[in-house]
């Protein structure tokens, strides 16, 4: 039944995603600086002149305008435009993934419309991430308040399946409780083991609580494919400067911006991976 609307749902999220994403810039900016959300209304960083409503259109002002602003023609990060463009990206992968094809990637027996509620949780959380990737890439540390609205989608999550029969994604409530407990317990054992061993933070205790509340929403199994994925692509990223000869090697770096790449890309093709994986085994 869902099928036909999909179309129409694709560019209706779309279209949101891109004005979400342009309300994520405002977070990314102003929460770090401690700024109220809502005042004042957007204005430029270079001359204070407030932003007039259709140069504050996503991406396609940016592009009139040609990345600079009209009154002191001081250039806009393309940062915002990036923002915008990757949450309708995430927006589109969360219908792509688990609701046009439920069945392949949240599991047999979860159709189109099972699926509707995990959906709307995961571009929630895609966008948090998104917010926390961004902040954590500038200021090396994740406000608490994003880790209390992953462990309320998390709570939400849980909630849908337990209650409400028709929206259900697949994820049993037994491994969601060891992904929250398990993966935070992990974590706080290498934070705490590489203070004994190294006299030094690895990682930041937000991370800790990152994936203790994101593992609460993602399962035990999509907790641990994002936990590898995230040491991997970081091993990938820091060996690059290394092996170019520069050596900062206590020079502190971001992990969190992994962990969410981990987390969005185990929480789309982590059951299909696994699941494929396992397949090979005689
Ligand atoms: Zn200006």
């Amino acid at each position: 039944m869902l099928e036909q609307w999909l179309p129409i749902i694709y560019i209706f999220t779309g279209l949101l995603g891109l004005v979400i994403g342009s309300f994520l810039n405002v977070v990314i900016y102003r929460v770090p600086r401690k700024e109220s959300l809502s005042f004042p209304a957007s204005h430029c960083p270079g001359c204070n002149n407030p932003i007039k409503w259709y140069d504050n259109i996503p991406v396609i002002s940016y592009m009139l305008l040609k990345g600079k602003c009209r009154s002191c023609k001081e250039k806009i990060s393309p940062r915002y435009s990036i923002v915008e463009l990757l949450n309708m990206l995430l927006w589109l992968a969360c219908v792509f993934f688990l609701i046009q094809n439920s069945t392949t990637f949240l599991g047999e027996g979860i159709t189109m419309e099972n699926a509707v509620g995990y959906a709307l949780v995961a571009m929630a959380f895609c966008s948090t991430l998104l917010v926390v990737f961004f902040i954590d890439l500038e200021h090396t540390y994740i406000p608490d308040r994003f880790h209390v609205i992953v462990l309320a989608l998390a709570v939400i999550a849980i909630c849908l399946n337990a209650f409400v029969p028709s929206l259900n994604d697949g994820i049993k409530f037994a491994d969601r409780l060891i992904g929250g407990f398990g993966g935070g317990t992990l974590f706080l054992i290498i934070y705490f083991g590489s203070y004994l061993i190294l006299k030094r933070e690895a990682m930041g205790f937000a991370d800790v609580k990152l994936v203790a509340v994101a593992g609460l929403l993602l399962g035990w199994q999509n907790t641990t494919l994002s936990i590898f994925l995230a040491a991997v692509s970081a091993c990938v990223v820091l060996a690059v400067p290394h092996f170019m000869g520069k050596k900062d090697r206590f020079k502190e770096y971001p992990f969190a911006p992994y962990l969410t790449g981990g987390m969005i890309a185990s929480m789309f093709i982590g059951k299909a991976l696994i699941t494929w994986y396992l397949s090979l085994m005689p």
